[in-house]
């Protein structure tokens, strides 16, 4: 046995953003390791140095860690498996290289780049299903390889892949999987810059970090044959694996930046509420069982099971994961929503920012079941921050009267006479007022929401003006008066 309890990775290539993708794979990962009381390790595979981006190991893991996803061990904590850093572990991968070569499962390639395209022509030319290395080099006499290394001729070590045998493996999700080694090719391990590929450096890693399952997306399946040889080869014990199922759009093409967001950040820029984002992500591809569809973290953790993870790729459904987010917002109590709104506010474009918590809790309580993003307690009742600038037309010509003014006059004079009112001073106020002039309670409402919103929906009438005050109330039906011809 590797370890007694499991030790799983997140081995991301630092790409500059965390993808929702490899949030699924990370958070899938975490409440594996959490579920079995196991460790969850944050690894670096950065060996492309190509594909170098400064920040994106920063990026990442503020991504995670906003996500609640901590892990145990990882590049900037440490851990006794370390480096994490696969660009830190460099000596580890030229070790393990030459011991192959030494047992015959490795040999140094010296072809030009010319020659392998010449190759890969050719194979194209006789449509084979996938250029293949052709071993030339596997060929050479000792004394050819020796020499070429003084002259210090440029190399690689590739994976000796023996024809004709079948690699078998079971994966925790898709059961018994087959390949033929005659489809695999002879693998780069060491490419001539002196840095491992993917593939060795993560079977290596996966080995001397203990990692007991291997939990990753789909796409990397097509390389576990090449893994398995190397466990084999170094007769080391094999990781379980568990391939997770693709994530695709909605008209089942693979997830794209094309189609929509795809980074963890963007999602929280717009103002995705973490724990919608983990529920939602938890979702695609996994279930308990049931239809339940709200999780927090520590149910998700209780439940995880990678056997109940599915095969078919998973439907990426922004409305569902706008659905958890208002469920979520609704969840909070008033006080937990607080401090996002303030974020909200000093972020936004309004003049005034420093609003008393009273306020602005008595707001949050008002919108709480209009509002799905905390944006949007700014956006659906901005007349909570700024007097109306404009009166939505529609309900104009059908609230606002020829008698308006007169009757909405009346009303700021009853309202003038109340001492501290609450709601229900104002709603007898209005009703006294109707009731004078003769009219149904509706037709003092509408024009009155009209003059102190500019809008004609929002929370119930009078709650919103016993927020706003008596005074604020006032002016705004006063300047109503004086701004709306109809
Ligand atoms: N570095 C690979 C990635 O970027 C890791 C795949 C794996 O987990 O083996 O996803």
């Amino acid at each position: 046995m590797i370890n007694d309890f499991p030790r799983v990775r997140f081995a991301p290539s630092p790409t500059g953003y965390l993808h929702v993708g490899g949030l699924r794979t990370a958070l899938y990962n975490y409440l594996f390791a959490k579920h079995n009381k196991g460790k969850f390790i944050l690894r670096i595979e950065d060996t492309d140095r190509n594909r170098y981006v400064e920040g994106a190991v920063e990026n990442l893991i503020a991504a995670l860690k906003w996500c609640g996803l901590e892990y145990d061990e990882g590049p900037d904590i440490g851990g006794s498996f370390g480096p994490y850093m696969q660009s830190q572990r460099l000596e580890f991968y030229a070790h393990h290289a030459k011991d192959l070569i030494e047992k015959g499962y490795g040999y140094y390639c010296f072809c030009t780049p010319e020659r392998l395209e010449t190759l890969r022509n050719e194979q194209q030319k006789q449509k084979l299903p996938q250029a293949k290395y052709d071993k030339h080099c596997l060929h050479l006499s000792k004394e050819e390889v020796e020499k070429n290394l003084a002259d210090g001729i440029a190399k690689v070590i590739r994976l000796n892949v023996e024809p004709n045998q079948k690699i078998i493996f079971d994966d925790i999700i898709r059961g018994r999987v087959e390949f033929d080694s005659n489809n695999v090719d002879d693998q780069v391990l060491i490419k001539s810059d002196g840095y491992p590929t993917y593939h060795l450096a993560n079977v290596v890693d996966d080995h001397l970090m203990k990692i007991t399952h291997v939990v990753r997306g789909e796409e990397w399946l097509s390389s576990t044959p090449k893994h398995i040889l190397l466990y084999d080869f170094f007769n080391w014990e094999k990781p379980e694996f568990a391939h997770l199922p693709l994530l695709l759009n909605p008209d089942r093409s693979k997830l794209s930046k094309r189609q929509g967001d795809v980074a963890v950040e963007d999602y929280r820029a717009k103002g995705y509420l973490k724990e919608a984002l983990v529920n939602f992500v938890a979702l695609l591809g996994w279930n308990a069982g049931d239809d339940k569809e709200f999780y927090y973290m520590n149910e998700l953790i209780e439940k995880f099971t990678l056997e109940r993870v599915n095969k078919a790729g998973a439907v990426f459904d922004l409305d569902k994961l706008n659905w958890l987010n208002a469920e979520h917002l609704r969840k909070k109590s008033d006080e937990e929503i607080l401090p996002v709104l303030k974020n909200e506010i000093q972020n936004s474009k309004l003049k005034i920012k420093n609003y008393e918590d009273e306020y602005l809790l008595k707001i949050i309580s008002a919108m709480k079941e209009r509002v799905s993003f905390v944006h949007e307690y700014l956006s659906k009742s901005p007349y909570f921050f700024e007097a109306p600038k404009e009166y939505e037309q529609s309900s104009i010509a059908k609230n606002w009267k020829e008698e308006t003014p007169g009757q909405l006059k009346k009303l700021s004079d009853a309202f003038e006479k109340l001492n501290n009112p609450v709601k229900e001073d104002y709603e007898n106020a209005l009703a006294n007022v109707a009731e004078e002039l003769k009219v149904g309670k509706g037709k003092l409402i509408h024009p009155l929401r009209l003059a102190v919103s500019g809008m004609s929906t929002g929370p119930g009438m009078f709650d919103l003006i016993v927020i706003l005050g008596k005074e604020e109330t006032q002016k705004r039906i006063l300047i109503a008066i004086e701004r709306i011809n109809h």
